[in-house]
């Protein structure tokens, strides 16, 4: 499926925060599918319903321009050293996640945000896929970690990876404070969780 890459806007659900998901075409990340209990731990932390899976759009961050409304980005994280998880201070809206290393450029975009998802194509990969016995299995992994691998050593080597609305590149630290959330608060998401 060919589809030529264009710019495609982005908004928080009650239109406070806006942006444009840069040249988006299939090519540029994976469309993955995570049913992980984190991703839907942090839907619920952020304010949104339960949901079995969540959508996400896993590209590098210079695709990512904020018009509107940065200034109600927020973060935080289940642990010390765990994936940053953005939000929409405003309605709650979850808007992804990064890594803590801005260095390694990765962003996961949540695809309820964009006005057009059809520009990304279909979902590619699914992860942490529950089986009938309780394990967790992924779907298309290959593709995903070697799209992310060589999306992030590009980035790397061309110094795209400075061109973050997450981060300030000179002190390598997240442009917002990032809330821990307390492992009791964490273990009360859990027990929640359907
Ligand atoms: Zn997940
Ligand atoms: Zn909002």
């Amino acid at each position: 499926m060919f589809k030529t890459p264009r710019d495609v806007p982005f908004r928080c659900s009650c239109g406070t925060i806006t942006g444009t998901l840069r040249g988006a075409s299939p090519a540029i990340g994976n469309h993955t599918e995570c049913f992980c209990k984190d991703c839907r731990a942090a839907e619920v932390y952020s304010g949104q319903p339960d949901t079995p899976s969540v959508k996400i759009f896993q590209t590098t961050p210079d695709r990512i321009v904020f018009d509107q409304g940065a200034d109600q980005l927020a973060v935080f994280s289940f642990g010390e050293t765990n994936l940053l998880r953005w939000h929409a201070s405003c309605c709650g809206s979850v808007i992804g996640n990064t890594l803590r290393n801005p260095k390694i450029a990765f962003v996961g975009i949540r695809t309820t945000l964009l006005t057009d998802p059809d520009t990304i194509g279909p979902v590619t990969t699914k992860a942490f896929l529950q089986t009938a016995n309780g394990k967790s299995q992924h779907k298309g992994m290959a593709r995903f970690v070697w799209g992310v691998f060589t999306r992030m050593a590009a980035a790397r080597v061309t110094g795209r990876w400075k061109d973050t609305p997450f981060f300030n590149t000179e002190t390598l630290k997240p442009v917002r404070d990032v809330q821990v959330v307390p492992k009791a608060k964490r273990a009360e998401i859990t027990a929640q969780l359907r």
